[in-house]
């Protein structure tokens, strides 16, 4: 399915939608809808599920700041994009999607090397065909107005700003891993393609604290599966994160580990392995704060684009906010060493929606989502609105939603008109109730992804449900 298809379908169905659409919009701000909020929790909750085995804490900080904060982690002055404005139609660009629109593969550092890349390319307006030069630097970050406060552009410098405290609460134990979802805000020059770039998105970011390169052994990531890798220099690999630790192609252990579990982690959530790289920044392209940085990225609507990016931070955050606010950061002598795996959630949703759309053989479009990430674990008909079906798949509903809240209910139009309505949307089983239900009390569960249909007792499906999804998947092993 195409990119436009996952737009209507995500309209129509309510899992998102461009906000303040009555007012002709507003972009790069989107609404998730009833099916897509849910979902998105059901992605966080996967996320955090995740991080909380491998013995991480939770923070939830405010999402405006004062601007000393940012003053400290440098993104005052550095977090910021190339951009050109067209002097005739006054349209603005971001320098590096102008390049690559129109395939030009140069990179500028600054904007001096911005204009003499203009220049050399004799680079045109898109919009108008007016000629473009004069670039300039803009800081992504949203300010509030007559104050020194700013919306945060990441989650992660609430973590750090609480460092003393959290080192507190372990009782100075490192490795630390302290995790937070949250809002983050940037004022990107040109919003597109729904949920990928966005003004206000949601963030799931790990900062990982630790002072022994060994705090992560690769004997533990020795099994590992092998993804791709591609690194800076263009080579292209298929192998373990533990083989590339070996091999140097990773720099430590700690990255290797967290690229391990975040490759085991987006596959969890039902992304295609083969549709998922980890691609090594260059110099150049690393932010401020980073000295490694691999990207996770998911091939949709014919480009890869990033999902996740884990950073080597070092201890550079620690270090800027020990100098700026002279309190020690400090555990047993030394600053601790930071790597962050940061989530962008939404694109992580796009990425599964994109991932999981398909078209049946009959035609019949289907959502394949995962039953932990469904929004709506089951759905209950009767076969026939008559001969008392429908009053017993009503009661029958009802016991269930007391112990399973996430069911839905419908006895409009055909049966198969009724499984086409949830195949669409995701949902991973359909019970029916028909006429020998009246006979022996059993039903039918229909699994998504078959079509097929098991029989089961209505008090076994009521046992079932309180052990939604594994009960569910375990009808269906062969
Ligand atoms: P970064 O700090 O730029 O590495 O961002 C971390 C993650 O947040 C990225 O991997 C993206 O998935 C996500 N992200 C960054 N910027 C945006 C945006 N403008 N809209 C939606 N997601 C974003």
């Amino acid at each position: 399915m195409t990119f436009e298809d996952v737009v209507e379908l995500s309209k129509r169905r309510g899992f998102f939608w461009p906000s303040y659409s009555i007012y002709g919009g507003s972009s790069g701000f989107y609404d998730y809808g009833p099916l897509g909020s849910v979902m998105k929790d059901n992605i966080i909750n996967a996320w955090k599920r995740a991080y909380a085995a491998e013995g991480a804490v939770f923070v939830d900080t405010p999402v405006i700041s004062p601007g000393e904060v940012f003053r400290a982690s440098g993104h005052l002055e550095k977090f910021s994009d190339i951009a050109v404005k067209c002097s005739n139609c006054k349209t603005a660009y971001k320098f590096e999607s102008l390049l690559k629109n129109l395939d030009i593969k140069e990179m500028a550092e600054n904007t001096d090397q911005a204009d003499s890349i203009l220049l050399k390319y004799r680079i045109k307006c898109p919009k108008c065909g007016s000629p473009l030069n004069n670039s300039y630097n803009f800081n992504l970050m949203f300010r509030i107005e007559n104050e020194f406060l700013y919306l945060r552009p990441e989650t992660a410098q609430g973590i750090f700003v609480n460092f003393k405290n959290l080192l507190n609460y372990s009782r100075s134990v490192l490795p630390l891993i302290v995790c937070q979802v949250g809002k983050g805000f940037r004022n990107e020059i040109s919003p597109r393609q729904a949920l990928i770039r966005m003004r206000e998105f949601t963030q799931a970011e790990v900062e990982v604290f630790y002072d022994n390169a060994d705090s992560f052994s690769p004997d533990s990531i020795k099994n590992g599966p092998a993804l791709n890798l591609l690194r800076n220099n263009g080579e292209s690999l298929n192998i373990s994160a533990f083989e590339a630790l070996s091999s140097g192609v990773v720099n430590s252990p700690a990255m290797a580990y967290f690229i391990n579990k975040t490759f085991m982690f987006l596959s969890s959530l039902g992304l295609d392995p083969a549709a998922i790289r980890a691609r090594e920044h260059s110099p150049e392209e690393r932010a401020h704060y980073s000295s490694e940085t691999w990207d996770f990225e998911f091939f949709m609507d014919s480009e890869w684009i990033e999902i996740v990016g884990i950073s080597d931070r070092n201890s550079y955050d620690l270090s800027r906010h020990r100098d700026a606010s002279g309190q020690d950061m400090s555990v047993n002598g030394s600053i601790p060493h930071v790597i962050e795996p940061s989530h962008g959630v939404d694109r992580i949703f796009l990425s599964i929606m994109n991932g999981c759309y398909y078209r049946r053989e009959n035609g019949y479009k289907v959502l394949k989502l995962r039953p932990e990430i469904s929004p709506v674990h089951f759905a209950v008909f009767p076969l026939q609105r008559k001969d008392g079906l429908d009053s017993t798949a009503r009661d029958m509903f009802t016991a269930l939603k007391a112990i399973d809240p996430f069911i839905f209910y419908d006895e409009s139009g055909t049966i198969g008109r009724r499984y086409a309505r949830q195949d669409e949307i995701g949902t991973s089983f359909c019970i029916t109730v028909d006429y020998q239900t009246r006979d022996d009390g059993t039903v039918t569960v229909r699994e998504r992804d078959s079509s097929k249909q098991k029989r089961v007792d209505f008090r076994v499906l009521l046992e079932m449900a309180r052990n939604y999804p594994a009960s569910f998947t375990a009808l269906f092993v062969e």
